[in-house]
This record gives C-alpha cells, sequence and structure tokens, in this order.
C-alpha cells in the first residue's frame, strides 16, 4: 500500500502529474475539484453547495470536504493505494485525515509538493481558463482569491507534514517528463527505504 499526497497552489499540475503516477504505481486518483465540480454539473445538493464556494475562489468548507472524502475513500476499498490531489487543504483537513486513516488501518506515505511561482501560476490558469471553462480560471480576482486561501489555509500544512517527516518539495516547472521523473524518484526512493 502507498498513499501519497500531491501538493501544491492552484494551477501547480497536481492532477496532471498525479493521474500519470496513478498509472505507474496502480494507485486510485482522488481529487476533490474533480469530484466536487462532476457532482456541480450533474446538480447534485453536495454540487450545489460546493459551486457557491468554488465559483468564487474560496475553499468548501470543511465538513462537507470532510464528509466527502470519507465517503470517496471508503468507496475505493480495498485498493493498492490512493493519491491524493487537492486534499488535504486545512489543517483541520489533515487531523481528520489522519484519524481516518488510522481507523482503517492505513497512513500517509509521502506527501510531495509541486513548487511553482506565483508568476507562472497566474499564466497557466488564464490559459486554462480559456478552455477549461471553469468559472474559478476566468479572472485574475478569483486566480488571487485561490492564491490567498491557499496561503492562509493551505500553507500551514507544509510544517504540519515537515513534522511528520512526510514532506517533500520539487521544482515543479519544466516538461511533463521531467516533472514526473522528479516525482518517482522520490517516490522510488521512499519505497526502497
Ligand atoms: P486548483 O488546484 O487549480 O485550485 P482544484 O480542482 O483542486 O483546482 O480545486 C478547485 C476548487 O475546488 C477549489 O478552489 C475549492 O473551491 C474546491 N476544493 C477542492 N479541494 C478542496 C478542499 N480540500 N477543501 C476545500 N475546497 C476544495
Amino acid at each position: 500500500m502507498l498513499n501519497v499526497i500531491i501538493f501544491g497552489k492552484p494551477g501547480s499540475g497536481k492532477g496532471t502529474q498525479a493521474a500519470m503516477i496513478k498509472d505507474k504505481y496502480g494507485l486510485i486518483h482522488i481529487s476533490t475539484g474533480d469530484v466536487f465540480r462532476k457532482n456541480t454539473s450533474e446538480g447534485t445538493e453536495l454540487g450545489n453547495l460546493a459551486k457557491q464556494y468554488m465559483s468564487k475562489g474560496e475553499l468548501v468548507p470543511d465538513k462537507i470536504t470532510i464528509a466527502m472524502l470519507e465517503s470517496e475513500i471508503k468507496s475505493f476499498m480495498p485498493c493498492n493505494g490512493f493519491i491524493l490531489d487537492g486534499f488535504p487543504r486545512t489543517i483541520l483537513q489533515a487531523e481528520s485525515l489522519d484519524k481516518l486513516l488510522v481507523n482503517l488501518n492505513l497512513k500517509i506515505d509521502l506527501v510531495i509538493a509541486l513548487d511553482v511561482p506565483n508568476k507562472n501560476l497566474i499564466n497557466r490558469l488564464l490559459e486554462r481558463g480559456k478552455t477549461s471553462g471553469r468559472a474559478d480560471d476566468q479572472s485574475k480576482e478569483k486566480i488571487n482569491k485561490r492564491l490567498e486561501e491557499y496561503d492562509n489555509k493551505t500553507k500551514p500544512l507544509i510544517i504540519f507534514y515537515e513534522n511528520q517527516k512526510k514532506f517533500y518539495s520539487i521544482d515543479g516547472v519544466g516538461s511533463l517528463t521531467d516533472i514526473n521523473i522528479r516525482l518517482v524518484d522520490i517516490i522510488d526512493s521512499k519505497c526502497n527505504d
């Protein structure tokens, strides 16, 4: 079992890299953003609720997000492991995840951050917005709000996972293949410890 969190600011490439890693290691990829967007497009109660926050670039409240993540994880058990993309994004989410995993006799093995400067992120997100149709990619204002949410609520997780000796950061600028190699190097070196 290998459980990895892929960490980073909005637009840092978490989803793309998670999809590549998932195939290589046979993991289940859970993207909280994708689950919320699927619910939004299907018009479920969860989707309608999440949309109110997502469209403004704000985080969805913890209680809703944690319940959703818990039911996702349980729905895929048993499996080879998970790659979590976009979760946790707050200390409460991280603490809840630890508790949930202890109950399932599991743990997080690694947290790998994709490090990308804000300037590149804003360009990437505005570019993605031209084709993604995502409301939160459509303006600098919404993108800045998401970066602000990251600084206030998500960045403290770096220390949380450094304290658990699980945190690694790699350069998230470069070709998809180069970044993938950096990620795989860390996963393989930790798996062979
Ligand atoms: P990005 O990483 O580019 O922000 P995501 O698809 O991961 O894209 O997230 C899009 C939005 O979904 C977030 O801005 C937030 O509103 C919501 N969301 C995703 N994951 C979480 C989470 N763990 N907690 C709260 N809100 C979340």
